[in-house]
């Protein structure tokens, strides 16, 4: 329940990078799905479409630190990017493992990419299908859990929800006596008391609470559908698509999609701290419309943009802020 312990204070990271925010096509100097999630320094791909390596070179971002690839569902705008990538990162030199999280046709499709070319990759690909419907934990490294959640779009479809899992207390560096060991340090980060040296010490004496849990909850296609609030409850920071504006709902529904207004009808029931909105149609040349329209419902409201970073930080007070920087392009 507590390796979070396992993971150093200087890798306490938790920031998601844009990458594509286009719906469909490209259009407007928008790529398509793609987000890079790092946490505790490891980085995990969400979606990857079209142009997504692309994407990667030009943020600075080397494509074989990503340990896991989570693909939310098989149109083609969220997963076209995949062979491009999984052949780089293999003629790149990698060797380490990669975990691919998607529904099961697609292994259908790389393997047929790698009969092909009568050609395999040079590291291990390890797919672990999703099920249509398929909700609850499907990885697990310390310190982080990630949670599938079905979303409800013209074909099986799934959310991912990354939530910190719960960290130890911190000690209180001068009430510690000399010389205490380390074992009995981590169990008082615990909160089981501990006796030393002839006395007792009490957890409550000799720490505070731990420091808050962190979620992005990622919701990439989908209708309007009210009871995703539950799967994403209290994020931290709520990613919902936001592919049109509200005069066009019944073509939102139509093609399984939301506008930006019920993205943010969905923040506010879910209780999220704050909303980043994208996969916009390539009907609007400036998304700003969008953000206003979900603005007037959920003021704490974002717009997802190419190379834009969400950084999720813990503040002195142990408050959850979100601050959000622009990488620098390089041209790939
Ligand atoms: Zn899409
Ligand atoms: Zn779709």
């Amino acid at each position: 329940l507590f390796s979070s312990n396992l993971v150093p204070e200087a890798r306490m990271t938790f920031h998601i990078t844009i990458l594509g925010t286009s719906s469909a096509t490209f259009g407007h100097g928008r790529f398509l799905t793609a987000q890079v999630a790092n946490i505790h320094d490891r980085l995990y791909l969400v979606d990857c479409g079209e142009g997504t390596q692309l994407q990667l070179l030009k943020y600075g971002i080397n494509a074989n630190r990503i340990d896991r690839i989570f693909i939310s569902h098989l149109h083609g705008d969220h997963y076209y990017g995949l062979m491009g990538l999984l052949t780089s990162m293999s003629l790149k030199g990698r060797q380490a493992p990669l975990h691919l999280h998607a529904h099961a046709p697609l292994l259908d499709v790389l393997v047929a990419h790698q009969r092909a070319a009568q050609a395999a990759l040079q590291y291990p690909l390890h797919f672990h299908p999703l099920e249509p419907g398929q909700a609850g934990v499907i990885a697990a490294v310390p310190g982080l859990e990630v949670e599938a959640f079905p979303l409800r779009h013209g074909i099986p479809c799934s959310g991912f929800l990354f939530r910190e899992t719960p960290k130890p207390r911190r000690i209180i560096g001068e009430r510690l006596p000399q010389g205490m060991p380390s074992e009995l340090i981590e169990t008082l980060k615990l909160g089981q008391s501990v006796r030393f040296g002839g006395k007792l010490c009490a957890w409550e004496d000799m720490t505070l609470p731990p420091k808050p849990s962190r979620s992005y909850a990622f919701c990439s296609d989908t209708v309007y559908h009210p009871p995703l609030a539950e799967w994403v409850r209290g994020a931290d920071l709520l990613y919902h698509e936001a592919t049109y504006d509200s005069r066009l709902a019944d073509k939102a529904l139509a093609h399984g999609h939301s506008t930006a207004e019920q993205a943010a009808q969905l923040a506010m029931a879910a209780g999220a701290r704050h909303l980043a909105i994208g996969h916009y149609s390539v009907r609007y040349a400036d998304p700003a419309l969008l953000l206003e329209e979900a603005c007037g419902v959920f003021p704490p409201t974002w717009l997802a943009e190419e190379g834009k970073r969400f950084h999720l930080d813990i503040d002195p007070d142990m408050g959850i802020g979100l601050s959000c920087e622009r990488l620098p392009a390089k041209l790939p």
